[in-house]
């Protein structure tokens, strides 16, 4: 600059003050240009935000469908990933709080590792072998409770029973109320009688037993004495499907309400079926309830506590 001044000073008056004025106008036009750029940058700044203001609330339903989106994932997803999206944090703890009794319903439900024991009465018959087959589908085990002349008709049914895992149970000879609780003695004679029927089938004998008609009201302290001196276990149910009654799929109906009702009990939970043709029919339908709603269907042991009616008119 210097030495283009020095030049100019060489040069003519009149034209170092053109160049001057020259000088002074592109300083004026360079000043007067940066002060509306700035004002420009303020503008742009100004409207950037507007317009950030506007995107953010439109943003905001879009946040919402984005959220019920994740929150299908959530059920599924880390709470890791959840921490990240800081923005959405409250809105899917909500969501998630909203997911969490449908978690708490399958863990109560193993944590309370509720039992049912599926019970058959009056057999071995005709449908042995189809209750059979349903429960080796369900890879379940039951409990049936038979009668002498009926084993000695199905004996191969009773050898199956004995084969794949079943427990066996005895249930008399006569069922007449009239025969079989005449005296303590009766009871005692009809069961040892089917213990050697199915002795003689599959070389067991068992502890197991239920009466006709369950222990009340003819199984009175002394019957009930004496069967347990002989070493016999009585065992009675908690719920009674009717199946016997309905003869229809209403027995499951049945068997369900009153199930619910036992929810919180602690006692073992024992269905009383009987080997029946419409018992089989609906068999599946019982059984895919229960497996459904977390219930394990095991087999009655030896070595188990026997429910009877006496107990369970105590305990509720
Ligand atoms: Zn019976």
């Amino acid at each position: 600059m210097k030495g283009y001044i020095g030049e100019a000073r060489k040069n003519a008056g009149k034209r170092e003050a053109a160049v001057l004025l020259v000088l002074a106008v592109i300083g004026l036009v360079f000043i007067f240009g940066s002060w509306h750029a700035n004002k420009i940058k303020a503008t742009t700044l100004e409207e950037k935000h507007y317009t950030e203001k506007i995107q953010k609330e439109k943003y905001d339903p879009k946040l919402k469908g984005a959220s019920k989106q994740n929150d299908k994932e959530k059920k599924v997803t880390s709470k890791v990933s959840s921490k990240r999206v800081s923005e959405k944090q409250k809105k899917t703890k909500e969501k998630a709080a909203d997911a969490v009794p449908v978690h708490k319903k399958t863990a109560t439900g193993q944590n309370q590792a509720k039992t049912v024991y599926l019970t058959f009465d009056d057999g071995p018959s005709r449908v042995s072998n189809g209750i059979m087959d349903v429960l080796k589908k369900y890879q379940v085990k039951a409990t049936f409770f038979m009668l002498e002349p009926n084993m000695l008709q199905f004996q191969d049914q009773v050898k199956r029973m004995n084969r794949e895992g079943h427990s066996l149970g005895l249930h008399g000879v006569s069922h007449d109320a009239k025969k079989i609780y005449r005296s303590k003695k009766t009871v005692v004679r009809e069961m040892d009688q089917a213990n050697q029927a199915l002795q003689k089938i599959t070389g067991k004998r068992t502890a197991l037993i239920r009466t006709p008609y369950g222990s009340a009201p003819y199984m009175k302290p002394d019957y009930q004495k004496a069967v347990k001196d002989k070493g016999y276990e009585l065992w009675d149910w908690t719920i009674d499907s009717m199946d016997w009654s309905y003869r229809s799929p209403q027995y499951v109906k049945n068997s369900i309400s009153q199930l619910k009702k036992m929810e919180h009990r602690t006692e073992p939970i024992v269905i009383l079926m009987h080997e029946r043709k419409e018992t089989l029919e609906n068999l599946p339908q019982l059984l895919d309830y229960l497996k459904k709603n977390g219930y394990t269907m095991k087999r009655i042991e030896k070595n188990m506590k026997p429910v009877t009616f006496r107990v369970s008119k105590a305990a509720s």
